[in-house]
């Protein structure tokens, strides 16, 4: 039996891959290019349980039959992990909505098309970012639950790339979704969709980390990088979560029968960009001086707010790793690399 990762050289799909292997299961891994298939076989050691294909571009409808046809016989599981993350650009129809909807469609038509009866479980990586509703924000007080879906269209965008994403994330994950319910008589898959909030923590590669981090981590990296007395970047309340946890939770969310149908929110804890200065300058006496303390040094936001997310930590079981661990080790290894000196 085999598990399909889309978009296997993502920051998360590294340590979904990883995993797979330590738990032994044969693993395709899908990504965009050539280069990047000999990447991944090469940082995975050529562990024979990993074999790479390359799908150019998702968002043909028929863009993952290749795949099929190859390895109908083998896959029971897929992870669908590929999407756009926010970038800036001028038409969001085309770099983001497209890749995340097709992508999406594209993977499961395949399945039905060749492996309707053997596949048994696809988990799609949605996002907080498809519950969302910037309208209803009530400060501190609003809580994001499974129930909500985010309203925004494309016209809501304004040329803002964040938009765009969680346009493209809710009508991908609403687009699976609807597959399913149209399709509930042909297939023999139960779906179940993993929505992380902003994820934290060290590359599973170090060599990943040279030159700078990824998307998520950005939050982490622009604290890094600043300068002793200037201001924080963003000091808005955002929620995170530890890549190891969204990684195993892509696991369980296949192996657990009751994560069958769910949409299960990722979530930890909320954290402030002054929670992250702390941290950094508590943490590493050598960034100490270094770097901006913000605006309250010392004071934590991290526990200030009741969140609940815990349909994930009940169906999963999850025990999600702390902002101080994930942000100390995201930020130990960035040291490693030469981030900042
Ligand atoms: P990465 O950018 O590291 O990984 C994204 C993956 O998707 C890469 O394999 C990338 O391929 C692929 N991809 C991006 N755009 C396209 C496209 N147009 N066509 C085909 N493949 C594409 O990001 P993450 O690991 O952080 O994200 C993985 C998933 O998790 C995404 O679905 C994202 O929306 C979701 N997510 C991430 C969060 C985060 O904070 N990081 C939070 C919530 C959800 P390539 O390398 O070729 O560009």
């Amino acid at each position: 039996m085999a598990v399909l990762v889309t978009g296997a050289n993502g920051f998360i799909a590294k340590y979904i891959v990883n995993d797979l292997l330590n738990e032994g299961y044969d693993v395709i891994g899908v990504v965009r290019s050539q280069a990047k298939a000999d990447l991944l076989i090469k940082q995975f050691g050529g562990n024979p349980h990993l074999v790479m294909e390359v799908v150019n571009d998702i968002t043909l409808l028929d863009a993952f039959d290749s795949v099929f046809q190859k390895h109908a016989k083998e896959i029971e599981i897929i992870l669908h992990c590929a999407s756009p993350l926010p970038s800036e650009g001028n038409d969001y129809e085309k770099t983001h909505v497209l890749p995340a909807v097709n992508g999406t469609v594209s993977v499961l038509e395949a399945a039905k098309k060749y492996a309707a009866q053997t596949v048994k479980r696809v988990v799609i990586t949605s996002s907080v970012a498809a519950v969302m509703d910037p309208a209803k924000h009530d400060g501190s007080t609003f809580i994001l639950d499974e129930n909500h879906w985010c309203p925004l269209t494309l016209a809501d965008a304004h040329g803002n790339s964040h938009t765009a994403y969680m346009v493209s994330k809710t009508k991908a994950e609403r687009a699976a979704w609807e597959f399913l319910e149209a399709n509930r008589k042909e297939v023999r898959f139960e779906l179940a969709t993993l929505l992380p909030v902003y994820v934290f923590g060290p590359q599973l590669f170090k060599e990943d980390a040279v030159g700078g981090l990824n998307y998520s981590n950005g939050q982490i990296q622009s604290v890094l990088c600043s300068s002793p007395g200037g201001e924080l970047e963003d000091n808005t309340f955002k929620n995170f979560v530890d890549v190891r946890d969204v990684a195993r939770s892509h696991l369980l969310a296949f192996q657990k029968a009751g994560a069958a149908g769910k949409r299960l929110l990722l979530c930890k804890s909320l954290y402030s960009a002054q929670d992250l200065a702390n941290i950094l300058n508590e943490r590493f006496p050598q960034l100490k001086g270094k770097i901006a303390e913000g605006p309250n040094p010392g004071k934590y936001d991290v526990n200030s707010v009741v969140t609940q997310h815990f349909r994930a930590e009940e169906i999963l079981g999850l025990k999600y790793k702390t902002l101080e661990e994930s942000v100390y080790e995201t930020v130990s290894q960035a040291l490693e690399v030469g981030l900042r000196t």
